[in-house]
């Protein structure tokens, strides 16, 4: 195997090389200090200079406003399926969720459990291919949950949805800081870090502070969001090595175009891989509805599973690994986020290509 691979994985996945060098290079003696970061007290001046340029960081990257609040929070997007309604779907009261898919699905079936949630448009007749676009926001609604990218059916929500002025709730896990976001329309976003800013473990949320306002206090402490913002997501020893990588690729997206690069580049790379099936498309198709194709997960199929399971493996020969789509649907994805270079999807594409005239149907 050479030193690096093109790691099409769905999450965790590739991440800037710049980013892991320079870790490795500080790993063990942070800031000539004589001992790694993470033997550190969290409480010390050295990491808390991390952790506040690390919310810097997203701040500036993402053109956040003063009317919304960065938090870190240990554990995965799974537990901001059940933190969001335990905060925000009080007895009395009900949100709306827009099911695109299987993560879609869990963020619902979670918030069942604790409130009065109620899906209002689902994607599940035609097997999640489509997203939703017609559906009617009750005005009255807490807040409307979303899914901004489907990460296992490869579909991406290209524009917010009118919701009447509730405030919408957005799992934003595979998209995250690969374009601009209107904040003036989100109530909170949120994602695991593990697909395009970091290593797994760990969420990033961004909430409007008059959002933040109306959540419980009446609930377990590391559960209430209104405390995790008050200590600066310090209220518990945090997730010091996951904020620590994020600061670093965050660090990376600045200086390779900030939004508007990462931007240009998703386009680039989905347009080089989603052009080689269209172009193709007697052998590949992308089961998708075109117009809600994602830029970060390309999911095609191959004439048969047979011909799948040959080309995943011998991309992975060819040095491609992450190519077999999600369990539960089949066929091939190429995750396509922030750090793939270029040259990742166009070696792909080449790859296809010469695949499929080396292996007819
Ligand atoms: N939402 C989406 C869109 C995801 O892709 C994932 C993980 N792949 C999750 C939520 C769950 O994240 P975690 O594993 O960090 O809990």
């Amino acid at each position: 195997m050479p030193e690096r691979i093109y790691n099409f994985a769905a999450g965790p996945c590739t991440l800037p090389l710049e980013a892991l060098k320079k870790a490795q290079a500080e790993f063990v003696n942070f800031e000539n200090a004589g001992m790694s970061l993470f033997e550190m007290s969290h409480r010390g001046k050295i990491y808390d200079k991390v952790h506040m340029d690390c919310m810097q960081l997203v701040r500036d990257v993402y053109e956040l406003p003063e009317t919304h609040k960065v938090l870190f929070i240990g554990g995965g997007a799974t537990l901001q399926f059940t933190m969001i309604p335990m905060n925000f779907l009080a007895p009395g009261s009900f949100a709306e969720y827009i099911n695109t898919g299987t993560w879609a699905t869990k963020a619902y079936n979670d918030a069942k459990l604790i409130g009065d949630a109620r899906e209002i448009a689902t994607g599940k007749p035609n097997e999640f291919m489509t997203i939703p676009k017609d559906f009617k926001v009750d005005p009255k609604a807490a807040y409307l949950h979303l899914t901004t990218n489907n990460t296992i059916k490869g579909t991406e929500l290209h524009k917010l949805p009118e919701t009447n002025g509730v405030p919408i709730f957005a799992d934003m896990s595979s998209d995250f800081m690969s374009r601009k976001v209107d904040w003036s329309r989100i109530g909170l976003a949120y994602g695991g870090i593990q697909k395009n800013l970091g290593p797994a473990g760990m969420s990033l949320v961004i909430i409007r502070n008059d959002i933040l306002e109306k959540a419980r206090t009446d609930i377990p402490s590391y559960l209430r969001y209104d405390l995790h913002a008050s200590k600066d997501s310090m209220y518990n020893t945090p997730p010091m090595f996951q904020i620590y990588m994020m600061k670093l690729v965050l660090e990376w997206v600045r200086d390779n175009g900030g939004l508007e690069g990462m931007d240009k580049r998703a386009d680039e790379r989905s347009n080089i891989v989603y052009k080689a099936i269209d172009d193709n498309s007697t052998y590949f198709r992308c089961p998708v509805n075109r117009e809600d194709r994602s830029r970060m997960n390309v999911c095609f199929r191959l004439p048969s599973e047979e011909l799948e399971a040959k080309f995943v493996a011998e991309a992975l020969a060819a040095g491609m690994n992450g190519l077999k789509g999600h369990r539960s649907v089949g066929g091939c994805r190429s995750s396509l986020y922030n750090a793939m270079p270029i040259e990742g999807a166009e070696t792909l594409a080449a790859f296809m290509v010469d695949f499929m005239k080396k292996n007819p149907a």
